[in-house]
């Protein structure tokens, strides 16, 4: 992880910038915060956007809200990517912060919570047809040359082993 101190890959807050009745902050940080490069099944296409309600609650700084991002991800049955919006809707943190403390860092967590909402096994669409056992063509595209019924030719060989 670079060093950060231009504020450009972490997500901080700066503690005594909140006021007493608590201040909603929002943005957006670079989706690199997530870590997710490399990733074979993910593309991020945006940043992370946050809107979290910030307020210090008997020495703890509490942060709450929504955390957002725009991915394409790849369908588990067709395997093509599709592009779609995770939204963490109920972010909730608590950080202990007492009068030295300078600023809490929340990009864990953030990361944390925003990858627990992508989904283990996405679907592009309700009633993707997925791709044809035998063939590996597209079915959402059309049927495919195969025969329903057809078995795959390994058991068809055996089928005609002589035993
Ligand atoms: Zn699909
Ligand atoms: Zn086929």
């Amino acid at each position: 992880m670079p060093p950060s101190d231009d504020g450009g890959v972490d997500l901080k807050i700066m503690v005594a910038r909140i006021p007493e009745e608590g201040s909603l902050l929002e943005g957006d940080e670079p989706s690199s915060i997530l870590e997710l490069d490399g990733d074979r099944f993910v593309k991020v296409v945006g940043d992370v956007q946050y809107a979290l309600y910030v307020q210090h609650v008997s020495g703890e700084l509490v942060a709450s809200g929504t955390l957002s991002i725009d991915l394409e991800l790849m369908c588990t049955r067709c395997s093509e990517f599709f592009s779609t919006t995770v939204v963490d809707s109920d972010f909730l943190r608590a950080y202990p912060a007492s009068e030295d403390t300078d600023s809490v860092d929340i990009t864990g967590d953030v990361r944390e919570d925003l990858l627990l909402h992508v989904p283990v096994f996405p679907v592009c669409k309700e009633g993707c047809k997925g791709l044809c056992a035998q063939c590996g063509a597209d079915l959402n595209k059309g049927p495919c040359a195969c025969k329903k019924g057809d078995r795959p030719i390994s058991w068809s060989a055996l089928d005609n082993l002589d035993l």
